[in-house]
């Protein structure tokens, strides 16, 4: 039986007062969330505050990207080594605002997945359609796509400590959210995908749906048998929503 995982993208949100609060509340509200596991994505100049903050809880915290290279001359770039100095458990690879936004392709991901487990940074590999893509009926194509780059540079055994989370992009920030019927369906194809290589594997990992995902829907969301937790954006910024989210999952 898999381990949910519940965890929040704070994306460019927060201030070091805002943060104060939030993580506060989260440590006092979650501290019997038992058997899920939680984890926050802030902004990467306040992984120190949540290293102090959240280190003598069960929470965890990362990263919301990383560079794919070791050290350099790579001016406003953080490195999977940095990253590990503030206890980050885990890094964000390839959220689709990464991709879109910043031109981030298959192949740099790849790089970066690489780079996160070089460090023991548990990456958590975004996949997820579009809304042309889903209309052309590409949707499975295109996740299968996405995940096989990955596959192709780092090999199977490489997502034995690994996260994905299938986020379709027109669900993102839009208050539109997949069925659970659809989701169940990516997470079963992905984990078909990554069954033709090791089915152990396949059974083990974590697919995270992500996606608007509320209170309101997050039950629902939680019952479908591939689905192992949720990648939370805007409701990651509400202490009672995300905590609510979280105890759906438990
Ligand atoms: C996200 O940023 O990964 C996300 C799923 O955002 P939201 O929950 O706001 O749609």
């Amino acid at each position: 039986m898999r381990r949910k995982l519940v965890a929040g993208n704070w994306k460019m949100h927060g201030s070091m007062a805002e943060n104060q609060t939030l993580l506060t509340q989260l440590v006092n509200g979650l501290s019997h969330s038992g058997s899920v596991d939680v984890a926050v994505f802030p902004s990467l100049v306040y992984l120190t505050q949540a290293q102090s903050l959240l280190g003598a809880s069960s929470i965890k915290w990362g990263a919301q990207t990383l560079s794919e290279y070791k050290f350099g001359a790579y001016t406003g770039e953080v490195s999977a080594d940095m990253l590990a100095d503030f206890g980050c458990d885990y890094v964000l690879v390839g959220h689709s605002e990464r991709r879109e936004i910043f031109q981030e392709d298959d192949q740099q991901i790849a790089k970066k997945f690489k780079a996160a487990q070089v460090k023991y940074l548990t990456p958590v590999l975004c996949v997820g359609e579009t809304l042309n893509e889903r209309e052309a009926n590409q949707t499975a194509s295109v996740i299968a796509s996405q995940l096989q780059v990955v596959l192709d540079e780092v090999g199977i055994a490489a997502f034995e400590q690994a996260v994905i989370a299938y986020e379709p992009v027109w669900a993102i920030g839009t208050g539109k959210t997949a069925t659970p019927e659809m989701a169940q369906e990516v997470h079963c194809a992905i984990r078909e995908q990554l069954a033709l290589h090791d089915e152990a594997i396949a059974q083990k990992i974590q697919i995270l749906y992500g996606g608007s995902v509320k209170p309101e829907n997050a039950s629902a969301i939680f019952a479908q048998v591939d689905v192992d937790g949720a990648l939370v954006g805007g409701a990651s910024l509400n202490a009672n929503d995300f905590i609510e989210i979280c105890n759906a999952a438990n």
